[in-house]
């Protein structure tokens, strides 16, 4: 059994991690749960966005499953979902964004692409400040670090799952030091991969690409920023942010969670599609070395999706977050 951290989080989160906790039972994954409290949760618990009990946890478990946290815009405390990915240096956000059976988009030949995003630094580096009363300006901080381990990590991934390309994302024309090193860093990683083909395009530019023809892409590269910007939009590509899943990995603990937040237009109405943070629990039961069972609820899930009948409502159908669950269970082998 691996006891595992798991914070279901703010709006959407408690609705959606229970009913994963009940397709990981009834799938018999050998979890178990040790649960914590961060965002809008940990202040109602223990008066504190991020409580040393949730620290402690995740250093201990050093796994965790995470809902959405609540961040303020604009006002308020600073990021949860930054500060934990900071604290365990969770330097690579790996995003796999793929087209799912039954799912109806505007791409019927498919999508399958991965987004790498640098985690810890760029313009989240949360270093702003006022100047006078009518401006504010923020850091953007590229180092050569983050930026080599994150290309590392991308080419490293994509030489073990067979895919054939790396795509680094930039404005460099604009910003020449900052995204202009870490494409500098991407292309000297490169250069270790030559099985892997390796190209570079500017950020605007891509968004229009993705939107006519995402095929052309395999493996995204990313700096922090626009790798959070993107992984929305190829959300969009497939469906949405109910089906796409997500990884916070670092040298000495992971972090898995949904790209999507705690969407608090539909929370508490127990109609939040569950998939995102299942098909997360499922990239965590990978990391484990527990594949067989991460098959056969992926293999569930997708049964369910392609089947058509019990589908939340961002998939146009008019089941409930608890239907859905039960739905994967009954098609669990
Ligand atoms: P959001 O992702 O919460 O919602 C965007 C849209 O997608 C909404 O219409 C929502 O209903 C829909 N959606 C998202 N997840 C869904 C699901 N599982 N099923 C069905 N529909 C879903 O983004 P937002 O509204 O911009 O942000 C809301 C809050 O979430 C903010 O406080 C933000 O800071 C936070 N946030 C947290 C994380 C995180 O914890 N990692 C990520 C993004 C946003």
């Amino acid at each position: 059994m691996y006891k595992v951290t798991l914070i279901p989080g703010d709006g959407i989160g408690p609705e959606i991690s229970e009913a994963v906790q009940n397709v990981f039972a009834a799938a018999g994954a050998p979890v178990t749960w040790e649960i914590c409290y961060a965002g809008q949760a940990g202040i109602v618990q223990f008066n504190d966005p991020l409580p040393e009990q949730t620290l402690a946890s995740i250093r201990r478990n050093k796994v965790a499953l995470k809902g959405p946290l609540t961040t303020q815009v604009g006002e308020g405390y600073r990021s949860i979902n930054v500060s934990l990915r900071k604290t365990f240096d969770l330097y690579c956000n790996l995003r796999p964004v793929k087209s799912l059976p039954g799912i109806k988009t505007r791409y019927p030949e498919g999508v399958d692409l991965v987004v790498f995003r640098e985690n810890t630094e760029d313009l989240y580096s949360g270093a702003e400040h006022r100047m006078g009363s009518y401006a504010a300006a923020g850091l953007k901080i590229i180092t050569e670090d983050a930026s080599r381990r994150i290309a590392q990590a991308a080419f490293e991934y994509a030489t073990a799952h067979g895919r054939k390309k790396v795509t680094a994302v930039h404005k460099a024309n604009i910003m020449k030091l900052t995204d202009g090193l870490f494409l500098s860093c991407a292309r000297e990683v490169a250069k270790k991969f030559p099985d892997i083909h390796y190209d570079e395009v500017i950020i605007d530019n891509l968004c229009m690409q993705l939107v006519i023809q995402p095929q052309k892409y395999d493996v995204l590269l990313a700096p922090n920023l626009y790798g959070d910007i993107i992984s929305d939009l190829c959300a969009g590509l497939v469906g949405g942010l109910g089906v796409v899943p997500g990884a916070n990995i670092g040298t000495e603990c992971a972090i898995f969670e949904a790209v999507h937040g705690t969407a608090p237009d539909i929370a508490g109405r127990n109609i939040a599609n569950p998939a995102a943070m299942l098909m997360s629990g499922g990239m965590m039961l990978d990391y484990l070395g527990e594949k067989v069972v991460a098959n056969r609820i992926r293999a569930a899930l997708e049964k369910v999706l392609a089947d058509g009948e019990v589908q939340t409502p961002d998939l146009g159908g008019k089941a409930t977050t608890s239907d859905m669950a039960a739905a994967i269970i009954a098609n669990l082998k």
